[in-house]
C-alpha cells in the first residue's frame, strides 16, 4: 500500500493530489477533508455520506458501460478543485465537520448487493480522489462480491495514487473542463497538465474511460480549442472515448446564462470530426443522445431522458450490420435488447 504523505519532521506534506499541500498541526488541506493530526494526514470524512441514491449509469455519465442499468451513487463532502461554477457547490465547497453520523462499507456492498438491476457502486456527487481510503476500502469489498466499481472524477490526482485506484475500479468519467491552462487556472484553482496525465493514464490501463466537458459561454466554448481538444483525445486516448458536451448553468458564484444550445450543437459538430462518440447533454431535447455505429451509421441504441433502448447489437455488443464493436462491457448486466 503506497503512504499517501510525508513527513520529513519540518512538515508533513499529502501526496494524494497537485497540490501537494504543506499541512500544518490541526490544519486541513485544500479539499477540506484530509488533516494534519500529530504529523499524520488523516480522512476526516472516512464513511460520511452526503449523497447515496441508486441512479442509472447514464446519469454519471457513461454511457458505454454496461448500458441501460443501475448503480449505487454515494458521496461525500468537499473537493480539490475551486471551480466557480460547480453544480454541485453545496456539498464540494463545504467541510464535514459537524457530521457524526457514519456509515461502514459493509453496509454500502450490502445495499449495493440487494439493488435492482445494480452492476455496482459509484463514488461520484464530490470529489472522490480525496476520499481516497474510504473508496479504496468500499470498492475492495464490492469487487470481491462481483459488483463493479467507478469513479467520476475532476482528474487531479498524483500518479502513484492513481495506480492504486485504477487496480479497484473498473470505469471512470473524467471531467476535462477545458483545453486551455488559463481556465484552469483562474475558474477552477488548479492545472491542466496533471488532467491530461491522469487521462493517459486511465487509458494506457485500459479501464474503461468516459470524458465530460462542462461548456461555459466565453470561457471554453471556442471551436478551434474543441477541435484541438478532440483530436488530442483521438490521438493519445483512441477515437472510440466517449466525449459528453454538457450545457453550464448558473450556479454558485457564476451568474452568466445558462449555454445556448446551438453553441453544443457546434461544438458537437467540431468534435465529431475526430471522435466515434460524441454526446451532448443537459439539453431540451434528447437529440445527440442516440449511439450510432461509427463505421455503417445504425442506431445501436436509442436514449430518451434515461428511458434505454438497445437494438441492432448482438450479445456481445457488436451491431449486427456490421460486425463493429460499440460495448465493451455489455452482456452479463445490460438490459435485453429489442431488435
Ligand atoms: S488531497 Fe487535499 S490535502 Fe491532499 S494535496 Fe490534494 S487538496 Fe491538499
Amino acid at each position: 500500500m503506497i503512504s499517501l504523505y510525508k513527513n520529513d519532521g519540518a512538515k508533513t506534506e499529502c501526496l494524494l493530489c497537485p497540490h501537494n499541500c504543506k499541512i500544518a498541526e490541526g490544519k486541513t488541506g485544500i479539499c477540506g477533508a484530509r488533516k494534519n493530526n500529530g504529523g499524520i494526514i488523516e480522512l476526516t470524512t472516512y464513511g460520511v455520506i452526503s449523497g447515496y441514491a441508486l441512479d442509472p449509469i447514464e446519469k454519471k455519465p457513461l454511457y458505454h458501460f454496461y448500458p441501460g442499468t443501475n448503480i449505487l451513487s454515494i458521496g461525500s463532502y468537499g473537493c480539490n478543485m475551486r471551480c466557480d461554477f460547480c453544480q454541485n457547490y453545496n456539498i464540494s465547497q463545504r467541510s464535514a465537520a459537524g457530521f457524526t453520523s457514519k456509515t461502514e462499507p459493509e453496509k454500502i456492498v450490502k445495499d449495493a448487493l440487494a439493488a435492482l438491476n445494480n452492476i455496482g457502486i459509484a463514488f461520484t456527487y464530490n470529489e472522490p480522489v480525496i476520499w481516497f481510503e474510504f473508496v479504496r476500502d468500499t470498492a475492495l469489498k464490492a469487487r470481491k462480491k462481483g459488483l463493479r466499481t467507478v469513479m467520476v472524477s475532476n482528474g487531479y490526482i498524483n500518479k502513484e495514487p492513481l495506480d492504486e485506484i485504477i487496480s479497484f475500479t473498473d470505469a471512470f468519467n473524467i471531467d476535462l473542463k477545458a483545453f486551455n491552462n488559463d481556465f484552469y487556472k483562474k475558474l477552477t484553482g488548479a492545472d491542466l497538465e496533471p488532467v491530461k496525465n491522469t487521462l493517459k493514464q486511465i487509458s494506457g490501463s485500459g479501464k474503461h474511460l468516459e470524458i465530460t466537458t462542462l461548456i461555459i459561454p466565453g470561457h471554453n466554448d471556442n471551436e478551434d480549442e474543441m477541435a484541438f481538444q478532440a483530436e488530442w483525445i483521438a490521438h493519445e486516448l483512441g477515437k472510440d472515448i466517449p466525449l459528453h458536451l454538457s450545457r453550464y448553468f448558473p450556479m454558485y458564484k457564476r451568474e452568466d446564462p445558462a449555454t445556448p444550445q446551438e453553441i453544443i450543437t457546434k461544438l458537437e459538430a467540431v468534435a465529431s470530426k475526430y471522435l466515434n462518440y460524441v454526446y451532448i447533454g443537459n439539453m431540451v431535447s434528447d437529440s445527440g443522445q442516440n449511439t450510432k455505429c461509427p463505421v455503417c451509421g445504425k442506431t445501436v441504441t436509442k436514449r430518451s431522458g434515461y428511458n434505454i433502448r438497445l437494438q441492432n447489437l448482438d450479445q456481445k455488443g457488436k451491431c449486427t450490420g456490421c460486425g463493429t464493436r460499440i460495448y465493451r462491457n455489455f452482456t452479463s448486466f445490460s438490459s435485453s435488447i429489442q431488435n
